[in-house]
C-alpha cells in the first residue's frame, strides 16, 4: 500500500519572547521587551471590560509607563492621589481617629494616579500597535509546551508559534500556569467588591479615603475634574448582591450614606462591576521556559492599590532579566537566567499578599485584641514620623531591587 503523506505544516514563527495575555501586565511586558530590541510576540485578544474599575498607579508604575511612552496619553485621564485617608468604621472599642498620609511628606507630588482600567489597556494597546519589533497575534493561546530549545504556544485561531521564553500574563485563571504544573495555593474570602464611578457634589481635593468596615474596606478614589471618584466597596457577598440589584439612585444613596456624606450628594456615573474576593499564590513564578506575571502569579483583594502595581513590577523586572541574559549570552528561558527574577518576585508578592490578607482578615475577625493591634498600628503611624515615612515609601515602591525603568531619573 502506498504511503500517504500530508503536506508539511509550515514551520512555526519563532520569537525570543512570547507574552500571552493582553491585559495591562502583558501589554506592559511586551512593550518593554520590544522597546529594548527583543523580538517579541504578544498573543491575546483586545478585550477590555467595562466594569467601572480603576487602578491607582503608584509612583514607580507611572515612571514605567512613562518610559514605555504611554504616560503622555494617560496623564489627562488620571487624577493625582495627594493624600490617603484611613477611617476606622468598624465600630470597635479600639477605634483610632482618622489617619492621613500626605505624599508631600516623602517628597512626592502624589502617591499615585488613578485611571480607568479600560483606558489604561486601550492606551497600552495603541502604543503596542505602533511599536516596531512587536508582533501582535489576535488569538487566545490554546496550549503551551516547553521543549529543549524553545517552547511552543498553540493558537486558538490555528497555527502555533515558538519562543525561547513564554510569559504567562493570562490572568487569575491562567491556562498556561495550569499547563506548567507550577504549584498553586488559592483561597476565597466571604466577600465581593462592588465597583462603579460616581459624580459627587463636593470636591475630593485629591484625597483618597478608605473606610475600614467590619465587612471589608470601602474606598473612594479621586478621578479627574474634582467631582468624580471611583468606588471599590468590599463587603459581604450577600450585601454585595443586594447592592448590585439596586437601581442607580438607590445605590448612589447607599454609597453616600456609607461615605458619611463626606462628598455630598452622589450620582452613579459609569458602568458597574462585581468581583468575588479571592487569593492565589504560586510556589514559584517560573518554570522551564515560562515566567508568570500579573494575576497569573498572584491574586489578592483590592486593598491599598497593590495588585496591578505588583504586576507592573513583574513586567519591568522581567525585562531586566531578559536583557541581563542577552548581555551574558544566556538562554532567556533557562531556569538559571530566571533565578534572580523568581527570587525577587516571590519576595515582593509574598509581602504584599500577607499585608493585604492580614488587614482584610483583621477587619473580618471582630475580635478586640485584633482590633487593638490594628488600632495601635494606625496610632503609631500617626504619631511616629520616621515610621510613617518608611511605611509610605515601602507602600509606593519597595526599596530593594527596583527594576530599571521604575527608578527615579
Ligand atoms: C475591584 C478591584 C480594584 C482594583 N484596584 C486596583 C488598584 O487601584 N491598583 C492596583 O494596582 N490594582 C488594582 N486591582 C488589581 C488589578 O485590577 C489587577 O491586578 C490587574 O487588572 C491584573 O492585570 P493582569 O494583566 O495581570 O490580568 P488581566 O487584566 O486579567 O488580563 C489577563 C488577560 O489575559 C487574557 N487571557 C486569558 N486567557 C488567555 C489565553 N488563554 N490566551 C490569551 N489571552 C488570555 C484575558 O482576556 C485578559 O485580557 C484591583 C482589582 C479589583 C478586582
Amino acid at each position: 500500500m502506498p504511503a500517504t503523506s500530508s503536506p508539511p505544516s509550515p514551520a512555526p514563527e519563532t520569537f525570543a519572547v512570547a507574552v500571552v495575555g493582553a491585559g495591562a501586565a502583558g501589554l506592559a511586558a511586551a512593550l518593554a521587551l520590544a522597546q529594548a530590541g527583543v523580538a517579541t510576540a504578544l498573543v491575546g485578544r483586545h478585550a477590555p471590560v467595562a466594569d467601572g474599575r480603576t487602578v491607582a498607579l503608584l509612583d514607580g508604575s507611572v515612571r514605567f509607563l512613562d518610559a514605555l511612552g504611554a504616560w503622555r496619553a494617560l496623564a489627562p485621564q488620571a487624577a493625582p492621589l495627594a493624600v490617603l485617608q484611613i477611617v476606622d468604621d468598624t465600630g470597635s472599642l479600639f477605634r483610632p481617629p482618622p489617619v492621613r498620609f500626605h505624599a508631600g511628606e516623602i517628597g512626592l507630588e502624589a502617591f499615585g494616579w488613578n485611571v480607568e482600567n479600560a483606558g489604561l489597556v486601550e492606551t497600552l494597546r495603541a502604543r503596542a500597535r505602533a511599536m516596531p519589533g512587536l508582533t501582535l497575534i489576535e488569538s487566545d493561546a490554546e496550549s503551551f509546551a516547553a521543549g529543549e530549545a524553545a517552547a511552543r504556544v498553540v493558537l486558538a485561531e490555528g497555527g502555533a508559534i515558538e519562543a525561547r521564553l513564554v510569559v504567562a500574563a493570562d490572568g487569575a485563571r491562567s491556562r498556561l500556569r495550569g499547563a506548567s504544573g507550577i504549584g498553586v495555593r488559592d483561597w476565597s474570602y466571604p466577600q465581593a467588591a462592588l465597583t462603579t464611578i460616581l459624580a459627587h457634589a463636593r470636591p475630593h481635593r485629591d484625597v483618597s479615603t478608605e473606610f475600614h468596615t467590619r465587612q471589608g474596606p470601602f474606598t473612594l478614589v479621586p478621578l479627574p475634574g474634582g467631582h468624580r471618584s471611583s468606588l471599590v466597596w468590599v463587603t459581604a457577598q450577600a450585601r454585595a448582591e443586594d447592592l448590585a440589584a439596586l437601581g442607580d439612585a438607590d445605590l448612589a444613596a447607599a454609597v453616600e450614606a456609607q461615605a458619611k456624606h463626606m462628598l455630598g450628594a452622589m450620582r452613579i456615573d459609569g458602568p458597574r462591576g462585581r468581583v468575588p474576593m479571592r487569593g492565589l499564590a504560586v510556589a514559584s513564578p517560573v518554570a522551564h521556559r515560562l515566567a508568570l506575571i500579573g494575576e497569573a502569579a498572584h491574586v489578592f483583594p483590592p486593598i491599598g492599590a497593590q495588585g496591578l502595581n505588583l504586576g507592573l513590577r513583574d513586567a519591568a523586572a522581567l525585562r531586566d532579566a531578559v536583557l541581563a541574559a542577552a548581555e551574558d549570552r544566556r538562554d532567556p528561558g533557562s531556569r538559571a537566567a530566571l533565578a534572580g527574577f523568581a527570587r525577587a518576585r516571590r519576595r515582593d508578592a509574598a509581602l504584599r499578599t500577607a499585608a493585604v490578607d492580614g488587614l482584610n482578615r483583621s477587619l473580618l475577625a471582630d475580635l478586640l485584641p485584633v482590633d487593638a493591634l490594628r488600632g495601635l498600628g494606625l496610632l503609631a503611624l500617626q504619631a511616629v514620623g520616621p515610621l510613617r515615612r518608611a511605611v509610605m515609601r515601602e507602600g509606593v515602591l519597595p526599596r530593594r531591587g527596583t527594576p530599571e525603568l521604575m527608578r527615579a531619573r
